[in-house]
This record gives C-alpha cells, sequence and structure tokens, in this order.
C-alpha cells in the first residue's frame, strides 16, 4: 500500500498560520523554556464530532511538530451532563484520529481539592466572596451589554464570614443554587464575563469519578485556567466565543500568581454545511431517534464518520487543508468529501457490485459451465495484485446500464449493441423479457468467446465497460446510501433556534436489500473499505452478519469539489 507519509505527517509541509507564528516567537524569546504543551479539553458530555477532529489535529499536530506534548484533559466538572460512556468514546476517537497523549491523561476532576484550595486563596486574598442571590436575582444584578451591573448585598463580607460560608457550602448545609462563590472582580466591566463571575456552584450530582464527595463544583472559567496553570500548558488554545473570557483567565492566574502562566490564544471553529455540530443538537438526533446513534454514518460524529467509512488519514487532511484562521466561516462538506476520494482511491481495492441488479443470460455460453478471470485489485497501486472472479451463464448488472431504447450518447447495452464486461467479455445485447408490469426483467445476451479477458483479437472497440457479477456465486447484500442530514447548508437558518428539525432530509437514507456483490466479499470485516467499480466507495458494515453483508456506501464517485477547483482555475 502507499507508505508515503499524508502531508500532514511532514512538519516541513504543513501550512504556517497565526498560531505557528505565535510559538515560533515565543520559541525565540525562550518563553516557557522553549516548551510547547498544548491540550486537547473536551467536556466528556457528547461525542466528538468533525469540529472536535479539527481542534485535535491542531493541538496534537503543534505538539507534534514543535517536539512537545499534547495533554488529553477531560474538562469533568459538570456532572449533570457527563457519562463515562462519553469518556471512553472520546478516548478511542482521539486514537482512532491517529494522536496519541501517553501519559498525559488527565481530568479536571482530578484538581477538584487544589481547585478548592485555590478558591479558599481567593475569598482570604479578598478576591471572592460568598453570594446569596439566586439565579433570577443574579441575572437582574448582571447588568446588560450597555448598563452596568449592581454590586451584590453580598459582596463586601469578611473574609471570615466567606470562609465560613464556603466552607459550608462544601459541608452541604446549603440547598442547591442557594449560594454561589464569586470572584470579586468589578461589576461595572464593559466585559460581562468579569462582573464577578461564579466560581463555584452548589448541585448535589453523583460525579462519574469523584462519586458523592462533592456537592460543589467549580464552574468552567475558573477550572480552565488553572488546570491549565496546574499542568503546565504553554499555549491554551481555544475557540473564538472564549475570546472575551480571556480576561478573566488571565485574572484569575494573576491574582494566584500560578507559577505558569498559559497564554489563551482564540481561533474560529469548524463550520460545515448540510449539518449540525452543537453536542445539544446531536444529542437530541440521538435521544429523539432521528439517527440511529451517534455512531449513525449520517453524523458528522467521528464515530459516525468512521462508520461511514472515512479514513482518519482522510479527516487529517481535510483539517490541514481549511487550516485556522481568525474570522468564521462555513466549510463546503464537499472539500471533506474530496479529501476522503483522494485517500480512498489510492488505497482501496476494487471490487465490483450490482446495486439494482438485471438478470443477464448468456444464451451462447454453456449452461453447466464456469470459469474464473483475472481482475486487478487497484490499478493505482499493483502492488496490491489481482484477483479471480468466477463468471457463468447468468449474471447480474446495473439495471441502469440497460436500456430499451437508449437516448443519445447512451453506449451502454440496448437491443443490437456491444459492450464489455469488465475483466471478461464482450457480449451483445439480443432480446429481453419484461413482466406484467412492463418492467425489463431479464435480458438474453450473447458472448464472443475470442475476447476474454476484455479485448477483441481484431481490435473492435466498444463503447462502454460495464461491470457485473455472477449469479451463480454472487453474495447477496444490504447496501445503505446516504445523503446529507440536512436540506439546507445551515439547518433552521443563521439565527432561528427551533426550527432546525424542519430541515432534516427525509431521503437522508435509502436501504437497498437486495445487492449483489462478487462472492469475495461474503466475508468482508466490518470497517473494510472498497470501490464498487463505477458505483462509489462503500464500508463494511457492524451489522454485517456471516453470509449476509451490510455496506454502507461511504461516498459516491463524483468529485463535486475537484469541478468546483477547476471551476475556479478556469475563471
Ligand atoms: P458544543 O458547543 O457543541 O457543546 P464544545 O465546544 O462545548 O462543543 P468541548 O467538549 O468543550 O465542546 O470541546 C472541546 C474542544 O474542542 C474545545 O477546545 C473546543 O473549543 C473545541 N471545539 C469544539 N467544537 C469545535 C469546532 N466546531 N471547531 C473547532 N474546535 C471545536
Ligand atoms: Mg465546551
Amino acid at each position: 500500500m502507499n507508505n508515503e507519509p499524508a502531508k500532514s505527517e511532514n512538519p516541513n509541509v504543513t501550512a504556517s498560520n497565526f498560531i505557528r507564528v505565535i510559538i515560533d516567537e515565543d520559541l525565540k524569546n525562550n518563553k516557557s523554556n522553549g516548551r510547547v504543551a498544548t491540550r486537547f479539553p473536551p467536556e466528556p458530555n457528547g461525542y466528538l464530532h468533525i469540529g472536535h477532529a479539527k481542534s485535535i489535529c491542531l493541538n496534537f499536530g503543534l505538539a507534534r511538530d514543535y517536539k512537545g506534548v499534547c495533554h488529553l484533559r477531560f474538562d469533568d466538572t459538570n456532572p449533570s451532563k457527563e457519562d463515562v460512556e462519553y469518556v471512553d468514546s472520546i478516548q478511542e476517537d482521539v486514537r482512532w484520529l491517529g494522536f496519541d497523549w501517553g501519559k498525559n491523561l488527565f481530568y479536571a476532576s482530578d484538581y477538584f481539592e487544589n481547585l478548592f484550595d485555590f478558591a479558599v486563596q481567593l475569598i482570604k486574598l479578598g478576591k471572592a466572596y460568598v453570594c446569596d442571590l439566586n439565579a433570577e436575582q443574579m441575572r437582574e444584578y448582571r447588568g446588560t451589554l450597555t448598563a452596568p451591573g449592581k454590586d451584590s448585598p453580598n459582596r463586601n463580607r469578611s473574609v471570615d464570614e466567606n470562609l465560613d460560608l464556603f466552607n459550608r457550602m462544601r459541608a452541604g448545609e446549603f440547598a442547591d443554587g442557594s449560594r454561589t462563590l464569586r470572584a470579586k472582580i468589578d461589576m461595572a466591566s464593559g466585559n460581562i464575563n468579569m462582573r464577578d463571575p461564579v466560581i463555584y456552584r452548589i448541585m448535589r450530582a453523583s460525579h462519574h469519578r469523584t462519586g458523592d464527595t462533592w456537592c460543589i463544583y467549580p464552574m468552567y472559567d475558573f477550572t480552565h485556567c488553572l488546570s491549565d496553570a496546574i499542568e503546565g500548558i504553554t499555549h491554551s488554545i481555544c475557540t473564538l466565543e472564549f475570546e472575551d473570557h480571556r480576561p478573566l483567565y488571565d485574572w484569575v492566574l494573576d491574582v494566584l500568581k500560578t507559577p505558569c502562566h498559559p497564554q489563551q490564544i482564540e481561533f474560529a471553529r469548524l463550520n460545515l454545511n448540510y449539518t449540525v455540530m452543537s453536542k445539544r443538537r446531536l444529542l437530541e438526533l440521538v435521544t429523539n431517534k432521528y439517527v440511529s446513534g451517534w455512531d449513525d454514518p449520517r453524523m458528522p460524529t467521528v464515530c459516525g464518520l468512521r462508520r461511514r467509512g472515512f479514513t482518519p488519514e482522510s479527516i487529517r487532511d481535510f483539517c490541514d487543508r481549511i487550516g485556522v484562521a481568525k474570522r468564521d466561516s462555513m466549510v463546503d462538506v464537499a472539500l471533506l468529501e474530496h479529501c476522503l476520494r483522494e485517500d480512498l482511491n489510492k488505497r482501496s481495492p476494487r471490487v465490483m457490485g450490482v446495486l439494482h441488479p438485471l438478470k443477464v443470460i448468456i444464451d451462447n455460453y454453456p449452461e453447466d459451465s464456469s470459469e474464473e478471470l483475472d481482475a486487478i485489485n487497484n490499478p493505482e497501486d499493483l502492488s496490491a495484485g489481482s484477483r479471480r472472479l468466477p463468471f457463468c451463464r447468468e449474471l447480474f448488472i446495473e439495471q441502469d446500464d440497460f436500456r430499451e431504447a437508449p437516448p443519445k450518447k447512451y453506449y451502454r447495452l440496448f437491443p443490437g449493441n456491444e459492450v464489455r464486461l469488465r475483466y471478461a467479455y464482450y457480449i451483445t445485447c439480443q432480446s429481453f423479457v419484461k413482466d406484467a408490469a412492463g418492467a425489463v426483467v431479464e435480458l438474453h445476451c450473447t458472448y464472443d468467446p475470442a475476447t476474454r479477458g476484455g479485448s477483441a483479437p481484431d481490435n473492435r472497440q466498444v463503447k462502454s465497460t460495464i461491470h457485473w457479477v455472477s449469479a451463480r456465486h454472487a453474495v447477496t447484500a444490504e447496501v445503505r446510501l446516504y445523503d446529507n442530514l440536512f436540506t439546507s447548508e445551515i439547518p433552521g437558518g443563521a439565527s432561528a433556534e427551533a426550527d432546525w428539525k424542519a430541515d432534516l432530509n427525509p431521503d437522508s437514507l435509502h436501504v437497498l436489500s437486495d445487492c449483489r456483490l462478487e462472492p469475495g466479499l461474503i466475508s468482508a470485516a466490518p470497517g473494510s473499505r472498497f470501490q464498487f467499480e463505477r458505483v462509489g466507495y462503500f464500508c463494511a458494515d457492524l451489522d454485517s452478519q456471516p453470509g449476509k453483508p451490510v455496506f454502507n456506501r461511504t461516498v459516491t464517485l463524483r468529485d463535486t469539489w475537484a469541478k468546483i477547483e477547476q471551476k475556479q482555475k478556469n475563471i
């Protein structure tokens, strides 16, 4: 197979970007003693999606190229939504994408004790207080983008009282939501995140790692910067919506004078058309059974893409090509599919499979006879060798490859026309049989024994080569065809929150239950990928049973992105 490193594997050709420029500068100035440490910090409240893959490729890619480290850290501070199922799937997906965190697997929950101590320090510094406002009052006091907030009536509690109350919060003396610990910053700040943000809340929820040890949990903004500092992260890369949180990130670390103060850098998240990517929406698709699960091959999740037949190489290549920017944009799913086709074209064995079978009888082929013909496994990779295909009197071809009355420029089978059967013989259509409803159900053809292997000794040419399988030897399979999950580029439109599900594509899945494939596919291992010649790329599904394979269509052969690129070049 192809042993060339993918583009993203080679640091010399990884395109530079503004983050690399920052890191180069930091290294030049010997900031952090020349170390580069990044992290990927998922919250285990859902499965990873292609947007996360961008962040993974970026963070692990930087660590690889700068000979640094990238930590995998679970940002598990909200037990009400988190689960070990997600923890496990995230690790599996990061590994499958081709990245390795080595020993650097961390959980924010491992720092709960440290974080509590940091909070106590803040209180002692007069920089945090226990607040008795409830959620609604808190909203009222917070102010708006244009109006400053109001000080909490508890803002000037003494350090001793705060310490006492905070300890009692931890001890479980107060009801959920009745008190919070807040950073004491500035209720008049132009940045709402700086208006005395909550850093601890009371929540009686069992945590998947710490059980019932805690009934108070630290908030994201407090946890994240300190976890980064504890781990010695140098560059804390996150998506743009955290830009307004950066002053708080820096405030916490400055006030607490942590020895390590990582630099937060924001980049634009990946948006992909014809799909949704928020975990809340993906969860809704799963729980309300719009899809079969997180790994439904129509989902933009890493496990969905894997089940669909995507390769990790193609996803890494995609992430490389979209690059890293400061401004949000929409990426065309056709680019993702283009990267996939490029990779599959190099590596997929070719096979023959008929999705909509039409019986062909070769009238002049002996009834009890059969033979084997040589077929090349991959013209793009001759080291993949060849295989033998059985041929006999009865075959299946694609219904589409026959027309009773051919339109102009139709060169496939029609009465009187000769075509090549791939790797086999020239055949000529003599007649056809229709059923009562008028559908063509059987073709009668003759073959030319002198054209064995697919070429004529007299050099006579045919204009079309079609695929086929031997009816007697073929395996019957289920094939699932997929289309975009949504009919619109931005489901529900840019702002409308309510109606995104109205844009679900009712035709995103077609199941064909009577496909006929060449016999070798009977034992295709789930996950193995093939090109069905002339039809598309397919991947054996987990639902395959002994003797009854199930295939997912990964992607068709038609590359709309290549066409778009071509057009752009021609303009
Ligand atoms: P959601 O908003 O869907 O809940 P999230 O950003 O909260 O997703 P996290 O588990 O917190 O999900 O994400 C882990 C990391 O992945 C974060 O650093 C986040 O910035 C990054 N990330 C999430 N979505 C995208 C995306 N679409 N493009 C690039 N990076 C992303
Ligand atoms: Mg998040």
